[in-house]
């Protein structure tokens, strides 16, 4: 690995930078995040927004057309039809019970006359935008920018009535850059008539099917389709988008975003930093001798005499506090320092029992191996060089594997069978709680079983698994496999496992884990145990 590389890995084990990367994902995540809750936030009131508008413009303009075609009617049935100051009195008559009607015009061959005197606003001489068969449409009547011009126009006959923009904007107040259009000419054709101008292009078949959704929303603008009964005509509101600016809602999910990703990478900060530290603590213990090696009696469940022991790593810190290694060896089996602890174990357990096992060589140690420690086959060599400074018989020592350990099950089994050839005992530690099944463990190079402690507390209490102990035992016996029960509390359990065919047990019933000098001191005197317990010591 270049020095490069190097340095770059270094960079992952620096816990503010942990920290800081943590907290810059969890920042952008989160601000990703709130960003798009808000802009949907923006959006939905847009549309509820526009709904709302575009509906109320539909009501005031069916009721602007409903008065329109209503005074054109009236208009059409009196009698007048020529421009006097008896016609022009009537079209001021209409106005004023039309409420709609801003400017009513009676037009023929030479004259106009208006409800208004200056009446320069209808440009009563261009053909109609719609024609219907009553009715003709006039769009946009004037440019010019009064508010109180003609927006739209009805014609019947020779009359004429127009409504102000005043009573088009009263009800809705457009946003600027909005418009109100008519879609004419097969969707081709859009006449604003209220509002500005709008680039307009049939995006869709025409006429537009009733059933889609009004609201059309595009990247810039909210176009709101109003239905109308004529297939000739679409009446259309336009409005640009305003969501594309930051919504104020977001700045508060900004910020709470930056405060919860300072806390997250504060926590990996002190996270990793703890981890760090109990990493270090470790390797100082390690090397302070703060680790001790205790060894829990196997006895023979008929004779009650001990066999053997299983070797357990103790962590005793300089306070006198004791630390489990259900919590320290996971932890040393990440950093891989549980290496260094396996090579412990072993010199240890030969430093301290070498002697006892030369002159009993019927006792054997069983050592406790992790994932990585099966994985490879330096402990066949770490033990072969012990074995030989000690003079111990390989069968004397007994590796214990759990099933979570096998995680590569070929080479596992390679090595495990190696250690076997050269006269080691393979067991399979916890055995039940892992997933090896009758199948899997038939191409295993093991010996002996050791029944979980799990499945013997069941035993005679908890209906639905007291039944698996059992089960186990049967199944080994027909593999042909030894059977040692961990963790037997109770003479019962004992006469119950001893009743099943199993030969081993190991639990506090007999005793717990003890010093080397206990354990020495117990297989030395020969001491069989009947109802006393010994307790571990250290
Ligand atoms: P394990 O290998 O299944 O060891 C048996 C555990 O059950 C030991 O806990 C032992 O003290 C406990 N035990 C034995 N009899 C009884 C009993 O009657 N009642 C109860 N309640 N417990 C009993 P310990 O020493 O705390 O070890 C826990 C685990 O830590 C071990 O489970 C083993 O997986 C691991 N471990 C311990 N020492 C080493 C080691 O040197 N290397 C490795 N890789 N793992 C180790
Ligand atoms: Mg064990
Ligand atoms: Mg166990």
């Amino acid at each position: 690995m270049t020095a490069a590389q190097d340095a770059f890995r270094s960079w992952f084990y620096r816990p503010w930078f942990l920290a800081m990367l943590a907290a810059a994902l969890s920042a952008s995540l989160l601000m990703a995040g709130s960003y798009f809750v808000a802009i949907q936030q923006v959006e939905q009131n847009e549309s509820r927004e526009m709904n709302a508008q575009g509906e109320r413009f539909l009501a005031r303009l069916e009721q602007l057309f409903g008065q329109l075609r209503e005074s054109l009617d009236d208009l059409e049935a009196q009698p007048l039809r020529t421009c006097n100051d008896e016609m022009i009195a009537t079209l001021q008559q209409v106005s004023f019970n039309y409420r709609f009607v801003y400017e009513a015009a009676y037009m023929d061959a030479t004259r106009i006359c208006s409800n208004r005197p200056r009446q320069e606003g209808l440009s009563l001489l261009r053909p109609p935008d719609i024609k219907g068969p009553t009715y003709s449409y006039w769009l946009n009547t004037t440019t010019e920018p009064d508010e109180n011009r003609a927006a739209l126009m009805l014609g019947r006959g020779n009359f004429r009535v127009a409504t102000s923009r005043g009573h088009l904007t009263d009800m809705v107040d457009l946003s600027p850059g909005s418009s109100l259009l008519v879609v004419l000419d097969q969707g081709t054709r859009a006449i604003p008539v209220l509002g500005v101008s709008q680039v307009w292009s049939l995006t869709e078949q025409w006429p537009p099917s009733k059933t889609r959704d009004a609201l059309q929303v595009t990247p810039t603008r909210l176009i709101y389709r109003m239905p109308t009964d004529n297939p000739e005509f679409q009446l259309v509101l336009i409005s640009p988008r305003v969501g594309t600016h930051i919504p104020p809602v977001w700045w508060w999910l900004l910020s709470a975003s930056l405060v919860l990703a300072a806390c997250v990478g504060f926590l990996v900060f002190l996270l990793v930093r703890q981890r760090q530290s109990l990493d270090a603590e470790l390797t100082g213990a390690i090397r302070r001798g703060e680790l001790q090696v205790l060894y829990q009696p196997i006895f023979d469940l008929d004779s009650r005499n001990c066999v053997g022991a299983e070797a357990l790593l103790r962590w005793r810190r300089p306070d006198g506090t004791l630390t489990s290694p259900d919590l320290f060896i996971p932890m040393a089996e990440n950093t891989g320092q549980i290496r260094q602890m396996t090579d412990f174990v072993l010199q240890r357990l030969l430093e301290q029992l070498g002697q006892l096992l030369r002159s009993n060589p019927q006792l054997y140690i069983s050592v406790n191996l992790a994932a990585c420690d099966v994985m490879v086959p330096r402990i066949g060599q770490v033990m072969a060089r012990l074995l030989t400074l000690h003079r111990v018989a390989a069968k004397q020592i007994a590796f214990e594997v759990t099933e979570r350990g096998l995680i590569d099950v070929v080479v596992a089994r390679e090595n495990l069978q190696a250690l076997r050839d050269v006269g080691h005992q393979v067991l399979i530690d916890d055995f039940g709680t892992g997933y090896c099944s009758l199948a899997y463990l038939q191409t295993l190079p093991v010996d002996c079983l050791k029944i979980d402690k799990a499945f013997i507390d069941a035993l005679g209490h908890d209906a639905a698994s007291s039944g698996v102990a059992p089960h186990i035992i049967h199944m080994a016996q027909s593999l042909h496999l030894k059977v040692i029960a961990e963790g037997i509390e109770y003479e019962s359990q004992a006469a119950l496992l001893s009743s099943e065919g199993v030969k081993f047990g190991q639990g506090w019933l007999f005793a717990h884990a003890l010093s080397a000098v206990q354990f020495i001191e117990l297989i030395t005197r020969g001491r069989r145990l009947a109802n006393r317990r010994l307790d571990d010591e250290a």
